[in-house]
């Protein structure tokens, strides 16, 4: 593991003690601390008015039960969160999850990257996470509609336009969106459509935001690929999941003319060697809502489908994984350098362990990290906001247009800090120190917060 100086291994000994148990936090908290120490060496102040370790404790953490009736009758209870990390450049922004895995470890560490990710954005939004441990898979559309409509009756008091603004995550798309905001709707008898984004486009939604974090991610990848002079024109491209980022990945990928050969779910991969057909994916996801499997049954000739495994044995030339977190390991980043990946990019958040990201950049391979690379997301969402302050709505390529100039400025801005941080070409420590610096700086402007 990279020396931390003995000031930030201190904090995050702290931080591993003050939160016992939580590993996939201590994990986020330590990449953003490998960076740190160029920085406080340069700047001080940072470490003499403790603003790592203030950044490092949320702001507030909210844990609620969540109890529902299911389809039989029965009282099922959930557990949900709402971690608010850092408020100093707008109100709290942050998706919100729902899988059997979400524990407050794994919000923390959503909510901690996400503060950094929004500040990359140049928007005027604070960083938080929520979810529950409620998981959707199987259930009937009135058993989603009764648990959001249960979750939002707790989480309405502690959100709102000015406070707090959740969107979408794993398990959580515009059907979620839709139930929560309607009942926001009934309990505050307000129409605050900024509350929450990622909405339907008939009741105030934003165009390209349900494509924007997959759109954004291949844009940024565009970008590093061109520091290089290379494209994606013939890539071969792998792109894990088939959800959310991963489809409209997908679809931005194809339109540059790169080749997606595989995607996945949680059970398995499909590898097609004629090039994934995404009508179909979009279909058995999206409308079927049935597994990736079915892919290969109902494509026939060309389509494989491979149940666990890992996707990352298809050889390819750029790799997207746009699942979970830590779904990319050291043994599956050292078959990807060996079958020729020339760049990485992060759809999902910190889906890369510390080992397979160090095996790429000793290899020299291009690796672009989430709170960088999916930033695009949560970007549209910001201007979703600014369409609903101002009571307007724009046309798709309006806010494609916006979404694409954000995420080269992030990509620009994560290089030139690497460069002047003495790394030129390392996007995770341009990432880690561009994204501090604008939010410590707007916390030592509001005192000691
Ligand atoms: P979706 O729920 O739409 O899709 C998630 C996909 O990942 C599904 O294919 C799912 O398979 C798979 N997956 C989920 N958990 C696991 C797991 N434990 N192991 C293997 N596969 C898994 O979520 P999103 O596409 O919205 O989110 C994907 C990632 O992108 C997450 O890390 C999220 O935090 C991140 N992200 C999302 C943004 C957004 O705008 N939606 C913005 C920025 C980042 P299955 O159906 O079998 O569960």
């Amino acid at each position: 593991m990279p020396h931390l100086d003995e000031r930030l291994e201190t904090i995050l000994a702290d931080v591993t003690r003050r939160n016992a148990g939580e590993p996939e936090f201590h994990q986020a908290v330590r990449e953003v601390l490998e960076s740190l120490g160029r920085v406080v060496a340069k700047r001080p102040e940072y470490a003499d008015e403790a603003l790592i370790e203030r950044i490092c404790e949320p702001e507030r953490q909210i844990i609620f039960r969540v109890p529902w009736i299911d389809d039989d009758n029965k009282v099922q209870i959930n557990r949900a969160f709402r971690v608010q990390f850092n408020s100093a450049l707008g109100p709290y922004k942050g998706g919100i999850r729902f899988h059997p895995s979400v524990n407050v470890g794994i919000i923390k560490f959503l909510g901690f990257e996400q503060t950094f990710k929004n500040a990359l954005t140049g928007m005027p939004i604070g960083g938080a996470k929520g979810g529950s441990d409620f998981d959707p898979k199987g259930r009937s559309d009135r058993e989603i509609m009764r648990f959001c409509q249960s979750f939002m009756t707790e989480l309405w008091r502690h959100i709102g336009e000015y406070t707090d603004v959740p969107a979408g995550d794993i398990g959580v798309g515009g059907r979620e969106i839709g139930y929560m905001f309607g009942h926001y709707k009934r309990l505050t008898n307000r129409y605050e459509a900024g509350v929450l984004t990622g909405k339907g486009l008939s009741y105030g939604g934003s165009r390209a935001r349900k494509e924007a974090t997959g759109y954004g991610n291949t844009y940024f990848i565009e970008a590093m690929l061109a520091t290089r002079g290379q494209s994606y024109d013939g890539k071969r491209v792998v792109v894990s999941g088939s959800g959310n980022v991963a489809v409209y990945t997908m679809e931005k990928v194809q339109e540059l003319g790169g080749i997606i050969v595989g995607c996945s779910d949680s059970n398995g991969y499909v590898f097609d060697e004629n090039g994934i057909d995404l009508d179909l994916v979009k279909e058995i996801k999206e409308v079927r809502r049935e597994r990736i499997s079915e892919y290969a049954r109902a494509k026939g000739t060309g389509a494989h489908y491979v149940c666990g495994g890992s996707i990352w044995d298809l050889p390819c030339d750029v790799a997207m994984p746009s699942a979970t977190q830590n779904e990319l390991t050291g043994r599956d980043a050292r078959t990807l350098v060996k079958n020729g990946v020339v760049a990485v990019g992060e759809g999902a958040n910190m889906p890369t362990t510390p080992e397979a990201i160090r095996i790429f950049q000793e290899a020299g391979i291009l690796f672009a990290p989430g709170k960088a690379a999916n930033a695009g997301g949560v970007a549209t969402s910001a201007l979703e906001m600014q369409q609903n302050a101002s009571r307007d709505s724009w046309t798709f390529e309006q806010t494609e247009e916006r979404l694409a100039a954000i995420m080269r400025n992030i990509h620009d801005t994560c290089a030139e800090t690497a460069e002047e941080y003495g790394a030129p070409g390392d996007y995770v420590l341009g990432a880690n120190i561009a994204g501090f610096v604008r939010v410590a700086d707007a916390m030592r402007s509001l005192g000691v917060i």
